[in-house]
């Protein structure tokens, strides 16, 4: 018997997430216990980007290490969850029938934006997981398109979770390491896209790029951004519920929301 799943949109953060203390950590592992066993988890990473819309079909998906000049730990860390090829065809029947051109991928493993947040979250592995990816060329309207499209799986015991950042200047990041002081964009940003997700301003959100405070400093290119609106595409018709804001180095910001 599956349970209805809510909908999950993290900050994954720095691969360090994964072996070093980190408070985003703890919240995404205690959300996690509070849910019940997802049936699979659809990952929606911001780093694996592609024109067409497509879903990971591999019967045991490798664990990809697409990151350079992290600790030599990090490398050896690997997330042996079996993949979800039947759901990934149901997930492509589900786009399809909503008019989206979507294709499969037998071959692809899981990336860090993927594998980081559910080592903390399961770190059995017990949950079998596939992953959609991103269209950096296509808009937010695109994106949510895919969450509406792929909601009903919720219905089916999918958990559907978004895994990018609410804000992702890398520049600004490496510049705070070094004792710049960041000027507080960061939190602008975030709290212009949480007050609009909170009222259920949906059309709002989809205008970001030109009316969210500093959006172009927040998000240079928008892949960490666009996983998001299919958080919110799916989880529409209740408002969400922040469950983390930490921020890195001031710039960096780490919110998490679920939609129930
Ligand atoms: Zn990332």
């Amino acid at each position: 018997m599956n349970v209805r799943q809510p909908v999950l949109f993290v900050s994954h953060g720095s691969p360090m997430h994964a072996i070093e203390p980190s408070a985003a950590a703890v919240a995404w592992a205690s959300e996690a216990a509070t849910l019940a066993a997802p049936a699979a988890i659809l990952m929606v990473s911001a780093h694996w980007e592609s024109q067409l819309p497509l879903l990971g079909a591999a019967a045991q998906p490798d664990t990809i290490h697409d990151f350079g000049g992290f600790p030599e730990a990090l490398y050896r860390l690997r997330y042996p969850a079996a993949g979800a090829p039947a759901v990934a065809r149901r997930a492509l029947e589900l786009l399809r029938a909503a008019g989206i051109d979507a294709g499969l991928d037998a071959t692809r493993g899981l990336d860090h934006g993927a594998w980081v947040p559910l080592l903390k979250m399961w770190p059995e592995a017990r949950v079998p997981v596939f992953q959609l990816s991103v269209q950096p060329g296509r808009d937010a309207a695109h994106h949510l398109a895919l969450g509406r499209a792929l909601a009903a799986l919720r219905e089916e015991g999918v958990l559907i979770v978004g895994s990018g950042h609410m804000t992702h200047n890398l520049r600004d990041w490496m510049l705070a390491w070094r004792g710049v002081t960041a000027e507080p964009y960061a939190e602008a940003f975030r709290d212009w896209v949480g007050a609009r997700l909170l009222a259920g301003d949906t059309e709002g959100l989809l205008e970001w790029e030109r009316q969210a405070p500093h959006a172009r400093r927040a998000h240079p290119t928008p892949e960490h951004f666009l996983p998001l609106f299919v958080a919110l595409g799916a989880g529409e018709g209740v408002l969400p519920r922040r469950f983390h804001d930490s921020l890195e180095q001031g710039v960096l910001a780490m919110d998490a929301w679920r939609w129930d």
